[in-house]
C-alpha cells in the first residue's frame, strides 16, 4: 500500500511512528525485509530559517531524527545526548539571535545541508542525502524546493509597534504570546510543489493528514497552490486527524494560530476549515477523525470519533488503522 502523510514537526513525527507500526514495520529505522508498503511524508518547510549562516529545517529534522532514532524524546525535538558548546561560544561573542539554540550535534546536520544548498542541490536532494544516514523508513519529501517562510504580524512587545517576524521568532522567542494579527506563508503563492511530493500524492492509495498544526504546518502545505490542487485531484481518499481534543490543542499553542485565521479551536471548526473534497466544495477532506466525545458536523465529510491521544506507538497505530478504515482500506491492516 502507498500511504502519503501530510506532516509538520513533533505531532507529525509521532503520527508517522504509528503509520509504520500500523503497517507492521518497525516504528524506528528501516525494516530488514521490504514489506511492500511505501510511506511518504510531505513535510512543512514554513518553519525553515537561516540562523548564523546555516539553513535550519525544524520539521524535516524532527521527522528525520524521530524516525531514525536520534531524537531527544523527552523534548520531542533536537538530538538525544545533545551538548551546547557552540551556543555558549556564540553567546560569549554576543552573536544574535540568542533565543534560538542550536545544539552541537544538530549543527552538523545544518552544516551538511547548508553546504549542499550553496552548491546548488535542491532541498529535496539534500533531505534524501541526510536520510541516507538516518534511514527513517519513510520518504521525507519537502512540499516544495522553493523558499516558503511563515511570517507573523504582531505588535512588537519591545518596540510597541506592529512588526512582521519570522514564525520562529514569534513561537520560540515570544512563546506565541503577542496576538498574531496575521500569519502569512511568504512565498507560498509563487511556489511550485516538489515533483516527488506531487508524484507521491498522485500515486497514493490513501492520503492522511497528521494531527499537525492546521495553520503553520498543514496550512503551509495547502498554501502551495499546486499541492492543494493535487490533493483535490488524486483518486486516493484523503482522511484527516484532528489535533484539537475537547476544544484544546494537545501540546503547543495551535489555538493562537487558529485565532489568527479566525477559526475556532474545535475539531469541528478545523474540519470545516479543511472542508470537503466533493465537487461542489473547495476543500480537501473525505474523512475526518475526531476524539471520542467530540462532536463534529462537517458537510460532505465522513466524521468518526475514536481515541486520538498519541500516548504511545500502539495507541497511535490504532488511530492510523481507524483512518484506514474510514478511507475504506481497513482490510489492509487486519
Ligand atoms: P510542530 O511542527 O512541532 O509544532 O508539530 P506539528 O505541527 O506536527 O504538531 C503539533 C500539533 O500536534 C499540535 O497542534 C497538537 O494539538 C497536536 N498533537 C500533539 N499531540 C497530539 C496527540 O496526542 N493527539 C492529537 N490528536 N494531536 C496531538
Ligand atoms: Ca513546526
Amino acid at each position: 500500500m502507498k500511504v502519503v502523510v501530510l506532516v509538520g514537526g513533533v505531532g507529525g513525527a509521532r503520527f508517522l511512528l504509528g503509520v509504520k507500526a500500523a503497517l507492521g514495520l518497525p516504528a524506528v529505522g528501516e525494516p530488514e525485509q521490504p514489506a511492500g508498503h511505501e510511506i511518504s511524508a510531505v513535510v512543512n518547510v514554513g518553519d525553515d530559517v537561516w540562523m548564523h549562516g546555516l539553513r535550519v529545517c525544524p520539521d524535516l529534522d524532527t521527522c528525520m531524527y524521530t524516525l531514525g532514532d536520534g531524537i531527544d524524546s523527552a523534548k520531542g525535538w533536537g538530538r538525544v545526548d545533545e551538548t551546547w558548546s557552540v551556543r555558549e561560544e556564540l553567546a560569549a561573542y554576543g552573536a544574535e539571535p540568542t533565543w534560538f539554540g542550536l545544539g552541537d550535534r544538530d549543527i552538523a546536520t545544518h552544516l551538511v545541508r547548508s553546504r549542499m544548498l550553496r552548491a546548488g542541490y535542491s532541498l529535496s536532494e539534500v533531505t534524501e542525502a541526510l536520510c541516507d544516514r538516518w534511514k527513517p523508513g519513510v520518504r521525507l519529501l519537502p512540499v516544495t524546493d522553493d523558499r516558503v517562510e511563515t511570517h507573523v504580524a504582531i505588535e512588537d512587545p519591545d518596540e510597541q509597534r506592529p512588526r512582521a517576524v519570522h514564525f520562529q521568532e514569534w513561537w520560540v522567542r515570544h512563546r506565541a504570546e503577542p496576538a498574531a494579527r496575521a500569519i502569512v506563508p511568504v512565498g507560498a503563492e509563487e511556489a511550485t510543489p516538489a515533483p516527488a511530493a506531487l508524484d507521491a500524492v498522485a500515486r497514493a492509495d490513501v492520503v492522511l493528514l497528521a494531527p499537525s498544526n492546521p495553520v503553520v504546518s498543514i496550512g503551509t502545505l495547502l498554501a502551495v497552490p499546486g499541492f492543494r490542487a493535487a490533493l483535490r485531484e488524486t483518486s486516493a481518499p484523503v482522511v484527516g486527524v484532528s489535533p484539537i481534543i475537547g476544544g484544546k490543542p494537545l501540546r503547543g499553542m495551535a489555538d493562537a494560530c487558529l485565532a489568527a485565521i479566525g477559526v475556532d479551536t474545535t475539531a469541528e471548526a478545523v474540519g470545516r476549515h479543511y472542508g470537503s473534497r466533493s465537487r461542489d466544495a473547495e476543500g480537501i477532506l473525505d474523512g475526518w477523525l475526531v476524539h471520542t466525545g467530540d462532536d463534529a458536523d462537517v458537510p460532505g465529510v465522513d466524521v468518526r470519533a475514536v481515541p486520538l491521544l498519541m500516548s504511545d506507538v500502539d495507541a497511535t497505530a490504532a488511530m492510523v488503522r481507524a483512518a484506514f478504515d474510514l478511507a475504506g482500506l481497513g482490510e489492509v491492516t487486519r
